[in-house]
């Protein structure tokens, strides 16, 4: 019988797992190397971004990428040297660039993310982290309906979903967000949508009520497992073994080599990603707005408007590139000509990419460990459904919801 859970990962899906553990009546340990919310947690865009089932493997891509990497004015970058080391999974990424796997993959993406704001509002229900929820429309800022027109696949996998843009030209489109530049003559907004105020302070936030449910946090770093007899028994971490009935790998783009422990080999990746925070800002974005030239979006945050996305190809031991930061700043500015700020902080983080664009949800065969990673772009959107999910699987519920697209067995 579960009764006690240890979490390995306390982002926004680690959190969000604990949380639901303890309301189920389990006892949780939490283990991060780092604390709560301080990694990719911290550093998104805040979008609660209910109609991204859409991958960025959609069909096209692999005729698009090569042109777009040599591009200065296209959000994609490479570190050339660490091309060789990116290819195998590079190969299998673009594989799934095609109509059919596209559409798989947006019907796997979509019960993780369709109904996140009711998710997120149910997850911070009665506890702090609730001041940190905002309910808002979600545009996305075009130059032309020409641009509109040629995401045409995209706007039609939503609808598909059930998301409908409600569609601003000309005139009405300036008078629905008068900070864009005129050059920006269409808008496609999605209402019910929302974001979340400081994604970092949003994940401490619901690390408080962790530890006010009665929850146990350890700063420590995971290695490796004991099993016996093929069931876990307990994490093995720099400050000593852990035993519990039960683990959660909710480790973000850092799950590869404790999955390598249990003998799956996971064609994960890191997207890098970048924001620039543009503390104190003025005459920006009154909601989250994604800037399809630059397929970045503009989150009008607590400290100021924060410019975040870019994909760069590079691995997890490079430091930041300074391209991106310029790329972002150069199509802010070109975005909100008005806009006024008093100081920037830069950032760059890791979109934990499996190959499929899925992420890892279920039981590691019957181990009693548990995977709750691999979220994309999708994580903030997507964690508190993740954590509910894997509550009920670990509580020995059965899930309203097949989750054979998630299953972690599917690379071994
Ligand atoms: C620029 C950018 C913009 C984004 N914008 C959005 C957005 O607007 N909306 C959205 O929904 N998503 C967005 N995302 C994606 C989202 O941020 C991620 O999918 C999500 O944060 C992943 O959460 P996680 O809990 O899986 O991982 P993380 O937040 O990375 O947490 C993993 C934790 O595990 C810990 N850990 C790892 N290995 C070990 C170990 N061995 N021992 C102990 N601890 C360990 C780490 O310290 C870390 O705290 C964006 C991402 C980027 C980079």
């Amino acid at each position: 019988m579960t009764r006690h859970v240890i979490v390995i990962g306390a982002g926004i899906v680690g959190a969000s797992t604990a949380i639901w553990l303890l309301r189920a009546g389990l006892r949780v340990t939490v283990i991060d190397r780092i604390g709560w919310g301080g990694a990719t947690s911290h550093g998104n865009g805040g979008v609660l971004a209910a109609a991204a089932m859409v991958p960025v493997t959609v069909p096209g891509l692999t005729r698009k990428a090569p042109s777009m990497v040599f591009d200065p004015d296209a959000p994609l970058f490479l570190r050339w040297r660490y091309l060789p080391r990116l290819l195998p999974w590079l190969t299998k990424y673009l594989s799934f660039a095609n109509d059919a796997a596209t559409r798989r993959i947006a019907s796997g993406l979509a019960p993780i993310v369709t109904d996140a704001i009711a998710q997120h509002r149910a997850l911070a229900q009665g506890t702090a982290a609730a001041t940190w929820l905002a309910d808002s429309d979600y545009s996305y800022a075009y130059r032309s309906r020409a641009d509109f027109d040629a995401d045409a696949y995209a706007w039609d996998l939503r609808a598909q979903h059930g998301f409908v843009p409600v569609l601003r030209e000309g005139e009405a489109a300036r008078t629905y967000a008068p900070n864009l530049a005129e050059d920006i003559t269409c808008i496609a907004t999605l209402k019910d949508h929302g974001f979340v105020l400081d994604p970092g302070g949003y994940v401490q936030a619901l690390g408080k009520e962790v530890e006010t449910l009665g929850g146990a946090f350890l700063q420590a770093s995971v290695h490796d497992f004991e099993l016996v007899g093929g069931t876990f028994r307990a994490v093995l971490t720099d400050k000593g073994p852990v035993a519990g009935d039960a683990a959660v790998l909710t480790t973000g783009v850092w799950s590869k080599p404790l999955m390598q422990r249990l003998g799956i080999k996971v064609p994960l990746e890191t997207e890098r990603g970048y924001h620039i925070i543009f503390k104190g800002a003025r005459d920006g974005p009154d909601h989250p707005m994604m800037l399809a030239a630059g397929k970045f979006v503009a989150t009008p945050m607590r400290d100021g408007v924060r410019c975040a996305g870019i994909l760069e190809f590079g691995g997890l031991e490079a430091g930041p590139s300074k391209a991106p930061f310029d790329f972002l700043r150069r199509h802010t500015k070109a975005a909100f000509p008005n806009m006024t700020w008093e100081d920037e902080v830069e950032w760059q983080g890791h979109r934990p990419a499996p190959a499929d664009s899925l992420p890892l949800i279920g039981e590691v065969r019957a181990s009693r460990i548990f995977t709750g990673f691999g979220h994309h772009h999708i994580g903030l959107t997507g964690g508190p459904k993740t954590g509910r999910l894997l509550a009920q699987l670990i509580g020995g519920a059965m899930p309203n919801l097949d989750l054979t697209p998630y299953a972690p067995a599917r690379f071994a």
